[in-house]
């Protein structure tokens, strides 16, 4: 059973259904992957044929570490497996980055509540101070 949402900031609702499908990723792999199909040098090779018979799929998974590009070559099986994990890599980008706006726009609004109860206070000062002056 769900209680009352004790977090009455701005879209709060959003902000744990976004955080929900985040809890949801249990794999993330970096990088890109390309699936290429080639000819090789051979001048009597079926891939020089017409239509060609191309080899391949070679599949390049091509990513960073520690700043050098490394490439790997996948099998279809493997890539198929974690297939998955690649598309979870931008689904967790597009979650952070909205969660990360419903959270700026949370604070803002809290700052935009307090400057005002801020100017009524500074207003209700410079009010009483008046008949003083
Ligand atoms: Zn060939």
């Amino acid at each position: 059973m769900a209680g009352p949402d004790p977090d009455h900031r701005p879209w709060a609702a959003t902000r744990r259904g976004i955080a929900e499908q985040l809890g949801q990723i249990d794999g993330v792999l970096p990088g890109s992957v390309v699936v290429r199909h080639m000819r090789c040098g051979k001048p009597s090779c079926a891939c020089r044929a017409d239509p060609p018979a191309l080899h391949g799929p070679y599949i390049q998974w091509t990513r960073t570490v520690h700043g050098k590009t490394v490439t790997q070559y996948l099998s279809q099986e493997q890539l198929a497996r974690h297939q998955p994990w690649f598309d979870n890599a931008r689904r967790l980008k597009e979650l952070v980055a909205k969660l990360e706006i419903l959270s700026v726009k949370a604070l803002e609004s809290e700052n935009r509540r307090a400057s005002t109860t801020q100017a009524t206070k500074a207003t209700g000062r410079r009010q009483s101070r008046r008949p003083g002056s």
